[in-house]
């Protein structure tokens, strides 16, 4: 009788389905737009796709050793904030009053949990204030000077605001500030698919072999932005969402629209509540909806088995992944 069951199992795939729960995975990106051939020479493409590779590779060493979703995130994203060429952490953009605020949320899908940081300045790295937010508070989103001497408090590593200074974001915001004072919009409802923007926000979603999903995204804004103005990126629902039924996504782009339209959460709901796939989810709200709004960007998400999703309405989006297959890719233009 035992042997028939097994037989019975095997045949009807139980045992392949035994396996794909125990399958891990990873997704990054770095933002989304028109890439300047000025800025992929300046710092040279294959540093772009070394310092993505490096980021995949640090959050899939978490996943491999059995580590959680978050932890993978979370050093994932790290990666990308020590490195001057993503709009996070160190290489964060500048405001209008010539300073650097950063902002960043993570959430883990298994439980529902979630925590972020907005408008900090001396968190080195803004993740892993999210991420303390989240393990260390009943609260989800701190900001500012609360948010900084919670992170103090907290022993994350702090800084001085001089850090996040870049010369070549300093140059950007020069060039923007004289253009366009404080992002005036140029339309009625502020669209920005003119392509004029790059948004090089960072952000990850990992997929455990215990089945968990995380989500993160840490970004320093946009150029000029007006000062204490806080983007998609360190709010729930819109920049970063994640829930273990269906899947995880972080996003960037215009964060004013992605937050009026709650786009991590609608992608997700509407996977769930149409009962259709991560990918055709993406791809209408993304390449349809927000492209209709005149609205650029673009997310990455894992669907609820690990399938590695990615949508962008720009012409370029950095992007990554070590699907549960175990190949790592890295890709910059459509
Ligand atoms: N979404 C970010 C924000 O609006 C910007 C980006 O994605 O680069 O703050």
């Amino acid at each position: 009788m035992k042997t028939l069951f097994l037989l019975v199992a095997l045949l009807t795939g139980f045992g392949s389905q035994t396996n794909a729960a125990n399958q891990t995975a990873i997704v990054i990106h770095g933002g989304a737009g028109r890439i300047s051939p000025e800025s992929l020479e300046r710092f040279g493409e294959e540093n772009y796709r070394a310092t993505l590779r490096r980021a995949l590779q640090a959050g899939h060493a978490v996943l491999k050793k059995g580590g959680h979703a978050t932890d993978a995130v979370e050093a994932a994203i790290v990666v990308l904030e020590d490195s001057p060429l993503f709009n996070a952490g160190k290489g964060a953009v500048f405001t209008s009053a010539g300073e650097n605020e950063l902002d960043a949320s993570i959430m883990d899908g298994a439980n529902m949990m979630a925590g972020a940081v907005g408008g900090v300045t001396v968190i080195k790295n803004p993740i892993k204030g999210a991420r303390a937010v989240m393990d260390k508070t009943p609260h989800v989103l701190l900001t500012g000077p609360g948010a900084n001497e919670f992170a103090k408090s907290a022993g994350l590593e702090i800084v001085d605001r001089k850090y996040f200074h870049t010369d070549h974001r300093f140059e950007s915001w020069e060039k923007r500030r004289k253009e366009k004072p404080e992002l005036k919009p140029k339309s009625k409802n502020g669209a920005s698919l003119s392509g004029d923007r790059f948004y090089s926000t960072v952000g990850a979603v990992a997929r455990d072999k215990n089945g968990n999903l995380a989500a993160g995204t840490s970004t320093g804004g946009l150029t000029n932005k007006r000062f204490g103005r806080i983007g998609d990126s360190p709010i729930i629902g819109a920049g970063t969402y994640a829930d273990n039924r269906v899947g995880g996504i972080s996003c960037t782009g215009h964060g004013e629209f992605f937050i009026r339209h709650a786009i991590a959460f609608d992608i997700l709901a509407r996977t769930r509540y149409l009962k259709t796939d991560l990918q055709t989810s993406a791809d209408v709200v993304v390449k349809e909806q927000l492209k209709a709004m005149g609205a650029g960007g673009g997310i990455i998400g894992l669907d609820a088995d690990g399938r590695v999703v990615t949508s962008f309405n720009t012409p370029s989006m950095f992007r990554g992944w070590i699907g549960t297959d175990g190949k790592l890719t890295v890709k910059i233009f459509k």
